[in-house]
């Protein structure tokens, strides 16, 4: 078929292990899913889960040297990290039941959902959209994926993110208030879910601003670690 313009290429993030990359179709967040950081951001640690995205060319991947270069973004004066187990979607579908849900998933991925945090607040506050805040770009470090039948025990790992070698945030995964499956039935009766799909599952307590020259270090247990460093 001609193009008027030449379509972009997908965006492809390494599968551990292997030569192929995942292509991907789109990146789902959800909000305030461990209890700690759901009051952390003024919730009551209960609410059902919330749901934003990202655009898929937020997604930012380590150069040769194992690191992810983060430009520092614009209008904003506190870049938050926030460090999420990813789940990358291999099978698609809508009202994916919880328990048919691990069929659905090909594999997880370190991922930081960066914010421009004051500008979230203010949209917030004035009750519109959160894209600034969230969707812009770069705002999506993810480290390799690791395949679904490759990891044990992704429901109660460890999830860590240290700042320049001091830590700033530690969890586990058992933490979440939705699960992993969960959050997939929940967001499949929103969403038709598609091979391809990101779903970034929420952070847990500790975000807090981070400056150019800063080095990430976000693990999970089983997972390939993802480090960023702002620049
Ligand atoms: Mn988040």
């Amino acid at each position: 078929m001609p193009y008027v313009l030449t379509p972009p290429a997908p965006v492809a993030v390494p599968v551990y292990g292997s030569a192929q990359h995942f292509p991907v179709h789109r990146i789902y967040c959800v909000g305030r899913n461990y209890a700690e950081h759901a009051v952390e951001m003024g919730g009551s640690g209960r609410e059902a889960p919330f749901f934003f995205m990202k655009p898929a060319d937020a997604v930012l991947l380590a150069g040769p040297d194992g690191v992810a270069h983060m430009p520092y973004p614009t209008l904003t004066h506190n870049l938050h990290h926030e460090i999420e187990l990813v789940v990358a979607i291999g099978l698609g579908g809508n009202n994916i039941a919880a328990a048919d849900a691990h069929r659905h998933i090909y594999g997880y991925a370190v991922g930081l959902d960066m914010t421009r945090r004051d500008l979230q607040n203010e949209m917030k506050k004035q009750g519109r959209p959160w894209s600034i805040g969230k969707g812009f770009d770069h705002s999506a470090p993810l480290g390799a994926i690791t395949r679904a039948d490759q990891v044990t025990g992704i429901e109660t790992a460890e999830i860590a993110l240290d700042v320049n070698g001091q830590s700033r945030q530690y969890s586990h995964t058992s933490q979440l208030i939705w699960n992993l499956a969960e959050t997939i039935e929940q967001l499949s009766a929103a969403w038709t879910l598609r091979a391809g799909d990101l779903v970034f599952t929420g952070t847990p307590a500790g975000v807090a601003a981070v400056v150019a020259g800063d080095m990430l270090h976000g693990r999970i247990t089983g997972l390939q670690p993802l480090r960023v460093q702002i620049i």
